[in-house]
């Protein structure tokens, strides 16, 4: 009864802000059975994202507790002649209010089996294992952190990551889903083998490389414009116990990005003779070698750049891991010893720990707790991520690192390359059109401290002028989690793969009423 009085307040919102001229009790008889809330408190989550950066209120929020709440809200969108328009929402850790929208509703899919859960009782499906098949079903909001902790129980984990795991399947899978496996594995959408998607004419389809297979490779790494993940089946492995984690410095790009480029090219077998995980950052700040991400370098050893001849005030910090198994920890010295031997690293710069596989893929957490301790989680987040072709890197060294950066950064900047034909030309995703390309990502916070270099104005200039550089440079870069205004710039983002793009969204969601905060297409009310 609560439910349906809620549901019968949030539906009449909706009618007099969008001025809908349609019979309540017509909407009603829809018989969504998640909860459509107008509470202030969900209103506000829904209307901000990690970012900071813009702030987008939605009319209502929907917590669903299954694919068909999603279709019964989306066809109703789709039927009606007044429109609103609906975006999922995973965890919210977009930078630019790509999960927001003004004119409908935002379907919260992560977070509605914990805290309150719905007024009904009823939740979203939990994770699924099939052990001996080796995958995993998913709802689309569940936390990779969860899908981790299901998968260990049966002694299987997912294959590719990204560094931090309180994102959503559906979020990430929307992207790409990219950390230091993607070299071997590919990103998390070349690991997927079946969707369940509710479309936007409020279709709940099962897709996969047989069945639907447009909607299938539309999806992945389509920005939530054709569906909303509903379920996901993920490839699983053995999970290792263990994580053999070492950083090595360069003072030399050139050396650096040989040693990275020759440790992903190695042969995916045998699997002893490559590490698992190849990733990198860029330390311009001087003096101690120190962020977010490497509380790694033990304060009780403090290494100054100045010590180790950084080339033009720049350092640059391989990362790598070896996976192994308590009993075969003897072995795993000798692997990581020889693979050591052919990298030209500084000799006196290794810096090795030894932990969980969980702590592993759970570390940027730990960064995150410290971060929330001192006020510098919530703070507005212009970050920049792009992937360049590995023929430009090195001027983008020189331009960007060396030039534009200065010696400040706000943040950390990580660097590490991928090969091309792990990823599937089929799916949305722009990669650039190079057999291998990097990932730069300039992860920065601004702070209102008085200090112009860490102002939100300075940063967002500054990514403006990396942008510019580029352009004017030949350097032919591509966003990652792109961000564009304008349908002429993302036309130019997806080039030659614009016409398919289109053509799928006029297939799957021919009103454009999905996903709007992506600013792609303008929806036909
Ligand atoms: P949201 O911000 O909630 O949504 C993002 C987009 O996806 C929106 O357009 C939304 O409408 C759509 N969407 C959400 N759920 C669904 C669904 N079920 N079906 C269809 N569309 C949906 N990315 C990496 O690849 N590697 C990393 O290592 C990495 N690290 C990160 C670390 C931090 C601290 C942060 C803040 C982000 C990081 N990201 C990383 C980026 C992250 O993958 C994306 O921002 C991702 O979209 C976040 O997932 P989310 O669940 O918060 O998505």
């Amino acid at each position: 009864m609560a439910t349906k009085l809620l549901l019968t307040f949030a539906i009449c919102r909706l009618i007099v802000t969008v001025g809908l001229t349609l019979d309540p009790t017509e909407l009603l008889r829809l018989g969504v059975d998640g909860q459509l809330s107008v509470d202030p408190t969900d209103l506000e989550t829904a209307s901000l994202d990690f970012g900071l950066l813009t702030r987008a209120e939605p009319l209502a929020v929907l917590h669903p507790s299954s694919a068909q709440d999603i279709a019964q809200l989306v066809k109703a969108a789709y039927g009606s002649n007044h429109m609103f328009t609906l975006s999922a929402r995973g965890h919210g850790h977009s930078i630019n209010g790509q999960a927001q929208t003004t004119n409908g509703v935002v379907i919260q899919m992560s977070g509605s089996k914990g805290g309150r859960g719905l007024a009904s009782g009823r939740k979203p499906p939990q994770p699924r294992v099939w052990a001996r098949e080796r995958y995993v079903d998913v709802w689309g909001g569940e936390l990779w952190i969860d899908v981790l902790m299901s998968t260990l129980e049966y002694g299987l984990a997912p294959k590719s990551w990204t560094d931090y795991l309180y994102l959503s399947v559906g979020g990430t899978l929307s992207n790409a889903g990219i950390s230091g496996q993607a070299f071997n594995h590919g990103p998390q959408i070349s690991n997927v083998y079946e969707l369940d998607v509710v479309t936007g004419k409020g279709e709940l389809l099962t897709c996969s490389e047989e069945q639907n297979s447009e909607l299938f490779h539309a999806v992945l790494g389509g920005l939530g414009q054709f569906g909303i993940i509903t379920r996901a089946r993920i490839s699983l492995e053995p999970a290792p116990q263990r994580v053999r984690w070492i950083r090595v410095l360069y003072s030399k790009f050139s050396d650096f990005t040989r040693d990275q480029e020759y440790l992903i090219s190695l042969p995916a077998q045998p699997a002893s003779q490559k590490f698992d995980y190849v990733e990198g950052f860029v330390i311009v700040d001087q003096g101690l070698i120190n962020n977010w991400r490497s509380s790694f370098f033990s304060p009780r050893n403090p290494v100054k750049i100045s010590s180790l001849g950084a080339d033009g005030g720049v350092l640059y910090c391989l990362e790598i891991t070896k996976n192994y198994h308590e009993s075969t920890a003897d072995a795993t010295d000798q692997e990581v010893e020889s693979l050591l031997k052919k990298l030209n690293f500084i000799p006196t710069s290794v810096f090795t720990t030894d932990l969980l596989y969980v702590d592993f893929l759970d570390r940027v957490h730990k960064a995150e707790l410290k971060l929330r301790s001192k006020g510098l989680w919530e703070v507005p987040h212009p970050w920049l991520n792009l992937f360049v072709p590995k023929s430009k890197i090195a001027d983008f060294d020189k331009g960007v690192f060396k030039g534009i950066l200065g010696n400040k950064t706000s943040g950390p900047i990580l660097i590490y390359p991928m090969n091309k034909n792990k990823w599937d030309h089929r799916s949305s995703v722009v990669t650039p059109d190079e057999d291998v390309f990097y990932l730069v990502a300039l992860l920065r916070s601004a702070l209102d401290n008085g200090e112009e270099t860490q102002s939100l104005e300075y940063l967002n200039n500054q990514n403006r002028q990396i942008l510019r550089f580029c352009d004017d440079a030949g350097i032919n870069v591509k966003q990652y989690l792109p961000h564009y205004t304008t349908q002429e710039e993302w036309m130019h983002h997806f080039g030659n793969n614009w016409d398919r793009f289109y053509q799928m969204k006029m297939e799957f969601d021919p009103r454009h009423i999905l996903a709007t905060g992506q600013q792609i297409f303008t929806p036909t009310f």
